[in-house]
């Protein structure tokens, strides 16, 4: 029987009931810009740095025209380059691994705990190791906030320190969440984010930014976000690029900005109702460490080799899932020549091949989750 054909197609995220909601209130702050036609760094760009900063906590805001934009100046400004070794987590969106090779630097694999998807501290020293065995200076550590959890923040400082490490923290995913009831956007030196339109808070297109209490960096980013500008754009200081964030898009966000929180809370409920109903049946995420997430992904592990068929039955009933990521980094072709630190990878490849992440937004109510629920339970009684 084929019941999914006569129920309403389940979107994986929801962009158009968020739309929905908006209304007007994006229409006219688009059309303010479309008539002052200050498209680059205009008023909306500094108004929304300066309300990003109020709600995470971080001193400065430095916007951009996307995630790994906003990764790859920030290692612009902390000085990284050819020779220095960079860690972060293998089992990752590729952008975290990508902007370290794009500075010139060379990533080194760490583990991940398979509580939180996040860099296991325990394996940062072997790191360390493995990065100056191959005969590079360990200079940083990219932790990321993956599926919306943040890090644990408190261990990887500490062994960051230890081993004297700038700490740069790959928000893309966990803008928004708290970790030691603080925001994403103070911990470590720099933090970096995406507004590209599938994150928790994003625009209608690309966007970034790079959130640091750190004056210099702060200095460097707004030089480097325009081809390393010095007293203006011609004269010029350092290699920069052209990375901002549209006058556009900054309005778009200024007005997401306003819902942030409900819909924050709106994942949050969605994530306790799929806990409540799967629980029992797979390995559900936890948030740790006093944190909360904002639930970029919802994601379950299915272990023995069952998750292929979990995402079959689901798929039979219309119901959209995506695996993130099915290959981690070290094994990727760009990739896999890179170091990988002395404690090896093993939980990065397990998840790789146990996780799924079913559709999350704050827009998903309770009748398309119970339908969303089912499927899995099904799957696994068969
Ligand atoms: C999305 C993402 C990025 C890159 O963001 P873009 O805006 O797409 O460039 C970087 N890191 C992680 C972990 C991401 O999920």
């Amino acid at each position: 029987m084929n019941l999914h054909t006569k129920l309403p197609s389940i979107p994986f995220i929801d962009v158009v009931a968020q739309r929905r909601r908006l209304g007007s209130a994006i229409d006219a702050a688009v059309a303010r810009v479309l008539d002052h036609c200050q498209f680059i760094l205009g008023p909306e760009v500094k108004a929304f740095e300066t309300e990003l900063a109020a709600y995470c906590g971080a001193k400065h805001v430095v916007t951009c025209a996307s995630g790994t934009d906003a990764l790859v100046l920030a290692l612009r400004a902390m000085g990284i380059g050819p020779g220095d070794a960079v860690i972060c987590p293998s089992f990752t969106f590729c952008a975290t691994a990508e902007v370290v090779a794009l500075v010139g630097a060379t990533p080194v694999f760490v583990d991940v705990d398979s509580t939180t998807f996040n860099i296991d501290a325990k394996g940062i020293a072997g790191a360390v190791a493995a990065a100056k065995q191959a005969g590079l200076k360990p200079k940083a550590i990219i932790p990321v906030d993956l599926f919306g959890l943040p890090a644990d923040h408190r261990a990887i400082a500490v062994a960051a320190k230890a081993e004297g490490l700038l700490v740069l923290d790959d928000a893309a995913q966990g803008f928004g969440a708290t970790y030691n009831h603080r925001r994403l956007g103070t911990f470590g030196h720099v933090t970096a984010t995406s507004f590209v339109t599938a994150k928790p808070l994003g625009c209608y297109g690309d966007g970034g930014a790079v959130m640091t209490d750190d004056d210099g960096i702060a200095d460097a980013l707004r030089s480097l976000r325009v081809h390393g500008q010095g007293t203006d754009q011609y004269d010029n200081v350092r290699i920069g690029l052209a990375s901002r964030l549209d006058t556009v898009q900054a309005a778009v966000l200024i007005e997401k900005l306003k819902i942030f929180p409900d819909e924050i809370d709106a994942r949050n409920k969605a994530a306790r109702r799929y806990s409540d109903r799967l629980g029992d049946v797979v390995t559900v995420p936890v948030t740790s460490h006093g944190s909360t997430s904002v639930w970029a992904q919802y994601t379950i592990q299915v272990a023995e080799g069952r998750r292929d068929v979990v995402a079959a039955q689901l798929k039979a009933e219309g119901i959209p899932t995506a695996i993130y990521y099915p290959t981690p980094l070290h094994r990727q072709q760009a990739y896999k020549h890179y170091p990988v630190g002395k404690g090896g990878v093993t939980v990065s490849e397990r998840l790789a091949s146990e996780v799924i992440s079913l559709p999350m937004h704050a827009y998903l109510d309770v009748a398309t989750q119970d339908r969303i629920v089912d499927a899995p339970r099904r799957a696994l009684k068969k």
